[in-house]
């Protein structure tokens, strides 16, 4: 399959230099090894032909798109301006259908003459009792006999259909380029994976998933092809995490001292849930064993993350160690130092905050403290890995809510020590675990999967605008009885002007609702300062609302904030959904989350509402979250964690694979740990080009 990465597609026939041009920049396609790679999606039937009235029982919105043979009766050109249409009147002797095309209407009328016998293929729809189709493919009966059986759907950018550029031009090309070949594809997977799980060959397999000629067989083309691509990565992500765990040295850290002890007995406020023990001790065993740690903790909103970190930063500085936590915002950092400061003050550690507005004079403190080692825990944003930022001894690094820290950050983190310091990183979105096998393959993972006791779930509602009174005498209870209360905007980038003014006009809507109660309001458009200054009036309790948009989302923590209200709810994905209702029930009180929407909201969106109003459970809302959207939109950063894009395989719907692949990727791994068996060369010559890392992050998670 080598050669065929630099074979231009330029030299298949049918495509030359100029199509070939615009396939490379639509849909980044160069090579014959892309075109081969770039598999339909679908296929229909056109062995088959429908007759009219037999489209009575099928057309509709969710109809297949299939072939029917007859003539056009007449032509006639409707509408004007941009509703102007062409109807042609097409039968085949049984009923009548109106073919209608909205574009390209004089080539149609040129092309296309009535009495002719010609094959339609297109999605038969219904209005009223007319049975329609809409551009569909027009052929002469030869040309279709020719093409018949199932064919691709390939994905297309809209240019390059314009350009004539459809489905058949690139089942074309695919045809041209097989039979100008004389050998089969050579193989990509290794030999004994292949005899091992009975897989299609690579040559069967692309020959199959383009030209299929029977279902089964096409399934089992898919099956291989999914599995290739899974098992790639699997490989990548465990060779890289034995390679690390052979080889990386880490810091060892055996003692259990005076902080921590002191920390412990004096300061702590309460009883640790068992799983917060649970992954305590696991922390513990990572960083007595001579190895570097990399681990992900895993635990709701709620779930007392915060603690976990800080007593494992603890144990770090008992054995003579710096440790940093880093946080994705500044409020959020600043929220982590004041906890973390103010639980540890009696035992008088160190600890410092560090984000952009630090000023100069405290950030030479920090910097003089950092090099002569007093300063034992450093909290901030991302300004504590920037160059100018040197420790004396970096031993520990914990970073929370890790889906908002890109990949390139933490590897700049890397070069903050000789050793690697033993790397914590904390989220609150959980994930599936067929996912969290294949985007954090090479971490290890602990879950905290208790919740303090105590805590209440939150009670969750959708109401409406015209409900809008009653949502507010709701506050006003609230606030009566001493508690405070979050009101959420969207805010998004595209949308920003928009959304900022209807922000401010949430805030002076909320002023007017509520007379003489302080409200608090922040955006992530304010200054620094300014923010701070009024999230202290809302943590104070001097302020009882707080109107914000999502900055607010991740880690804030003012258990004495019984609601939320969640505007334009639809707005939101599900994980941040989950995230912003994390903000209440924190505290031993009933809380309140509502989500405020319109009143027509489409199916998804509503389905997703529905699950927030039925589940309290992380795990849940990770799953449904997946379901709904696919797992490439949960977080951008999970699909770009990927070695290579994912072109035929799912990972929210190809779990089964997933752990076939892993478990392949083992025994190899088992057998040739460095893919050096003369068997495995082709295999891994194709990994290595597949999985071309520009940089080389194994060590970082
Ligand atoms: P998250 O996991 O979302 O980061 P936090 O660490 O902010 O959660 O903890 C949430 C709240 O629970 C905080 O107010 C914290 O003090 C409290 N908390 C943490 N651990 C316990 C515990 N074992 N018992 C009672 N409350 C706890
Ligand atoms: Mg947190």
């Amino acid at each position: 399959m080598l050669s065929l990465r630099n074979y231009d597609i330029k030299y298949i026939k049918g495509i030359g230099p100029g199509r070939a041009e615009l396939l490379a920049s639509e849909l980044g396609i160069r090579s014959a090894y892309d075109l081969l790679r770039h598999y339909p999606t679908a296929y229909v039937d056109r062995s088959k032909t429908y007759t009219l009235r037999s489209l009575a029982d099928v057309a509709g919105d969710n109809a297949p798109q299939l072939q029917v043979k007859g003539r056009f009766v007449s032509f006639n050109v409707l509408g004007e301006g941009v509703r102007m249409r062409l109807v042609g009147l097409f039968t085949d002797g049984t009923a009548t259908m109106e073919v209608v095309w909205f574009k390209n209407i004089k080539g149609i009328r040129k092309s296309v003459t009535v009495g002719q016998t010609y094959v339609l293929f297109g999605k038969p729809t219904r209005f009223m009792s007319t049975i329609q189709m809409a551009h569909p493919e027009v052929d002469v009966p030869e040309a279709a006999t020719a093409s018949a059986g199932l064919h691709g759907v390939y994905p297309l950018t809209e240019k390059l259909r314009q350009r004539g550029i459809n489905a058949r031009v690139l089942y074309g090309a695919v045809v041209a380029l097989l039979d100008s070949r004389r050998t089969p594809l050579a193989e990509t997977l290794p030999p004994s994976v292949v005899q091992n799980l009975g897989l299609m060959s690579l040559d069967e397999a692309i020959r199959t998933i383009h030209l299929p000629d029977d279902p089964r067989k096409l399934d089992r083309a898919r099956q291989r092809l999914k599995f290739e691509e899974l098992f790639y990565i699997q490989v990548d992500i465990l060779r890289r995490s034995r390679l690390r765990k052979n080889e990386i040295q880490g810091y060892y850290m055996p003692r259990v001292g005076r902080w921590f002890n002191d920390f412990y007995s004096r300061c702590l406020p309460f009883e640790l849930t068992g799983a917060q023990k649970r992954v305590i001790k696991e922390v513990r065993a990572d960083i007595t064993g001579g190895r570097q740690m990399n681990r992900l903790v895993q635990g709701d909103v709620g779930s007392g993350k915060t603690l976990v970190a800080l007593l494992s930063m603890l144990l770090a500085v008992d054995n003579g160690y710096q440790a940093c936590l880093m946080a994705p915002t500044e409020i959020l950092a600043t929220q982590h130092y004041e906890t973390i400061s103010g639980m540890t003050a009696a035992i008088g550690l160190n600890v410092k905050l560090l984000t952009g507005s630090t000023r100069t004079a405290a950030r030479r403190q920090i910097a003089s403290e950092l090099e002569d080692g007093s300063l034992h825990i450093l909290i901030g944003t991302h300004a504590v890995i920037e160059d100018n930022v040197q420790f004396a001894q970096l031993g520990f690094v914990v970073i929370d809510e890790q889906h908002r820290f890109g990949v390139a950050q933490r590897a700049r983190l890397w070069g903050k020590s000789a050793v690697p310091p033993h790397v914590l990183v904390m989220t609150a979105t959980p994930i599936p675990r067929t996912l969290a096998m294949t985007v954090y393959g090479d971490l290890d993972v602990s879950v905290i999967d208790e919740l303090p006791p105590g805590r209440k779930p939150v009670a969750t509602v959708m109401r409406y605008e015209n409900q809008r009174e009653s949502v507010n005498r709701g506050i006003r209870a609230q606030i009566a009885a001493g508690h405070q209360v979050y009101i959420v905007h969207p805010l998004i980038e595209e949308n920003e002007k928009l959304d900022l003014r209807s922000l401010e006009e949430g805030y002076e809507a909320t002023c007017q609702a509520f007379p003489g109660v302080p409200v608090a309001f922040v955006h992530g458009k304010m200054k620094a300062a300014e923010k701070d200054a009024q999230m202290q009036r809302f943590a104070s309790g001097e302020a009882k609302i707080l109107v914000a948009t999502t900055v607010i989302e991740v880690g804030v923590n003012v258990p004495n904030a019984t609601t939320m209200i969640i505007e334009n709810a639809e707005r939101f994905g599900l994980s941040q959904l989950h995230q912003l209702r994390g903000r209440v029930g924190r505290g031993a009180d009933k809380s309140h989350c509502v989500l405020m929407t319109k009143h027509n909201i489409g199916g998804d969106t509503r389905k997703r509402l529905e699950i927030m109003t039925s589940t309290t459970d992380g795990f849940v809302i990770a799953e449904a979250d997946m379901q709904l959207r696919g797992p490439g939109d949960i977080e951008g950063t999970m699909q770009s964690g990927l070695p290579f894009e994912l072109k035929i395989a799912n990972l929210a719907r190809d779990g089964q694979i997933i752990g076939h692949a892993r478990r392949a990727a083992e025994q190899l791994l088992d057998a040739d740990p460095v893919l050096a068996l003369p068997e495995n060369a082709a295999f891994a010559r194709s990994l290595a080009l597949t999985v071309n890392r520009s940089t080389d992050w194994s060590k970082i998670s």
